[in-house]
């Protein structure tokens, strides 16, 4: 049977149910979602009401008219359970919804696309803050929003710019190797995506990567190994696959990532 052939509105806790006849937010937070009553403030010389959220510490879904809104702990929280326990969206709204209500977990309302989408801008405002950009105007250069390794020599960072760099002490090391686990699936409609940060953090920019693929061709090669994952994929079917791994590279000494250096994998190491 369909779960909503049988959930009577009348059925909900008093807790789960939006407050009837006045203007509320839904506010997604850390302890749970919950319902509040919220009036922006209307004098004269008042933000306006995303930027009124804003200040409160409230991350809103959309900008005209938001209905809902995201505490900034819970981003902080999202993103921090996705890096270290790789937590996924689905997984992380469902945890919020169990905090909201252990017994009527699927009672509680759905906000799972927003906090996905929300949580990327959270993640580009983060990282304009963290390298001094106002705006993402300004914020043009490849690999702009990340850092690279601090101590790698770097003319005009931590070397003098006038420095002979063929000296032995200025020698880097770079390692380059892939990763097969990371696949990413095709975009279910590609024309509503929005690029927030293309080509600014460590992934390589999407248009000229693309020309570069179409513009090399592709020698098959075969192999005598029988299991070498980078071999075998290139033989195998892409499938839904956008793309099957990624490959960076990093410096050897310390294992920093260099911005603007990764590459998604077509098939095997291509
Ligand atoms: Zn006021
Ligand atoms: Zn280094």
């Amino acid at each position: 049977m369909d779960d909503g052939e049988w959930e009577d509105v009348d059925n909900i806790p008093l807790h789960l149910r939006p407050p009837v006849g006045s203007k509320y937010l839904t506010i997604v937070d850390v302890t749970g979602v919950h319902f509040v009553l919220v009036r922006p403030c209307q004098c004269l010389n008042a933000e306006r009401y995303h930027m009124q959220l804003f200040l409160a510490k409230l991350c809103p879904s959309t900008f005209d008219k938001p209905s809902t809104a995201f505490t900034f702990s819970v981003l902080d929280d999202f993103l921090r359970d996705n890096v270290e326990c790789g937590t996924s969206g689905m997984n992380y709204y469902s945890k919020l919804r169990r905090v909201t209500s252990n017994v009527f977990p699927h009672l509680v309302v759905d906000r799972y696309r927003e906090l996905l989408r929300v949580a990327w801008q959270w993640c580009l405002l983060k990282l304009l803050k963290w390298s001094g950009f106002q705006d993402n105007k300004n914020c043009t250069k490849k690999g702009d929003l990340v850092i690279f390794c601090a101590a790698c020599p770097q003319p005009g960072i931590n070397i003098d710019p006038a420095a002979n760099l063929d000296d032995w002490k200025y020698s880097r090391t770079v390692v380059m190797d892939g990763n097969f686990k990371v696949e990413h699936m095709h975009e279910r409609r590609p024309d509503d995506q929005v690029w927030l940060m293309d080509g600014r953090g460590f992934m390589v920019a999407n248009p000229p990567y693309q020309a570069y693929l179409k513009a090399t061709p592709h020698i098959m090669e075969k192999s005598s190994c029988n299991n070498h994952k980078a071999i075998s994929q290139a033989s195998a079917s892409r499938g839904k696959l956008n793309s099957m791994g990624v490959g960076a590279t990093a410096c050897a000494q310390h294992g920093c990532f260099y911005p603007h250096s990764v590459v998604d994998f077509q098939k095997g190491e291509r």
